[in-house]
């Protein structure tokens, strides 16, 4: 078995990178910028619920939407504001491949910054048929959320998906969705791209999965993955949040397989600054909020 002391570390990436960076050091050596560029999904998770406001912060809400031709404009003023800014992602507020903004935004900003680290954040199901434009857009790391790789888990978790213009529900909807996420976990890391996977940690059904994932994941390609406790909302929110023993458990038992990155801060698709460290987004974005 692959452990987690023989995974390769990402030395590309350690300090340049805060969510790809294992070390609290390395986490806080450099900032990241999030463009709410992405206006749909494709998939229905049973825990989301996207919004437009400047007061919450988590996954999935942003003050505004932006055009893709907006981007280099607020990445250059972001610039200013930050001066160790070394990743742009996006990673919402709807899926980034369920639409054309996120890739025409990333090659504007490429083409303009080329040292930056572009992220794309996808739920992946059309990573398979989109792995080209991606690696051309110039995007280095990639977030893959995969929440369960076992259908009957997985159909609980998104029980509706849209595909090829049709709809499809329950078993066949999570069969497709982790067939086309593990093949496109395997086709980003055969072009080089590095592929931390994102696993919402949900109690009473995913929790004694997680380390399933890790697994299976590992072997498609991957080589980072950040267990995300479940914000109980939407149609989850009868459930509890999971607690420090769940998330340790799942954690251990995800880390037989791949290096676990700790540090998330469950951010808003419009956050700058170094997660859960520093925020300049208001600043940046002119609105009223809160800094974290
Ligand atoms: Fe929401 Fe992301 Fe799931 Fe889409 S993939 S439904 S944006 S959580
Ligand atoms: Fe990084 Fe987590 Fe924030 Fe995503 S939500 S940018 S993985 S800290």
């Amino acid at each position: 078995m692959r452990t987690a002391a023989s995974t390769p570390a990402f030395p590309e990436l350690e300090g340049r990178h805060p969510c790809f960076s294992i070390t609290a050091a390395g986490h806080a050596a450099s900032a990241r910028l999030h463009l709410p560029v992405s206006p749909r999904c494709n998939i229905a998770c049973a825990f989301c619920r996207r919004d437009f406001n400047d007061v919450e912060h988590r996954p999935g809400v942003a003050s505004r939407l932006i055009a893709p031709d907006e981007a280099e404009t607020i990445v250059a003023r972001a610039l200013t504001l930050l001066p160790n800014l070394a990743v742009v992602g996006i990673a919402g507020p709807g899926d980034p491949l369920a639409s054309d903004h996120a890739l025409d935004a990333f090659r504007r900003i490429h083409a303009r910054f080329p040292d930056l680290v572009l992220c794309l954040s996808t739920n992946g199901l059309r990573l398979p048929d989109r792995i080209d434009e991606i690696v051309a857009a110039g995007v280095a790391t990639l977030t893959v959320t995969v929440n369960a790789v076992d259908p009957e888990i997985q159909a609980r978790i998104a029980p509706k998906i849209g595909w090829q213009g049709r709809g499809l529900s329950g078993r066949a909807a999570a069969e497709r969705l982790i067939a086309n996420q593990l093949a496109g976990i395997a086709a980003a890391a055969a072009r080089g791209l590095t592929v931390k996977i994102n696993t919402v940690l949900i109690p009473e059904i995913n929790e004694a999965h997680v380390g399933e994932v890790a697994r299976v994941t590992a072997a498609a390609g991957a080589r980072v993955i950040n267990v995300i406790p479940l914000i109980p909302q939407g149609d989850l929110a009868h459930l509890p949040a999971p607690g420090i023993v769940a998330r340790a458990r799942a954690r251990a038992a995800a880390a037989e397989h791949l290096r676990v990155f700790s540090h998330c801060a469950r951010c808003r698709a419009d956050a700058c600054g170094i997660p859960g460290v520093s925020d300049v987004s208001a600043e940046l974005w002119g609105d009223g909020r809160v800094a974290e």
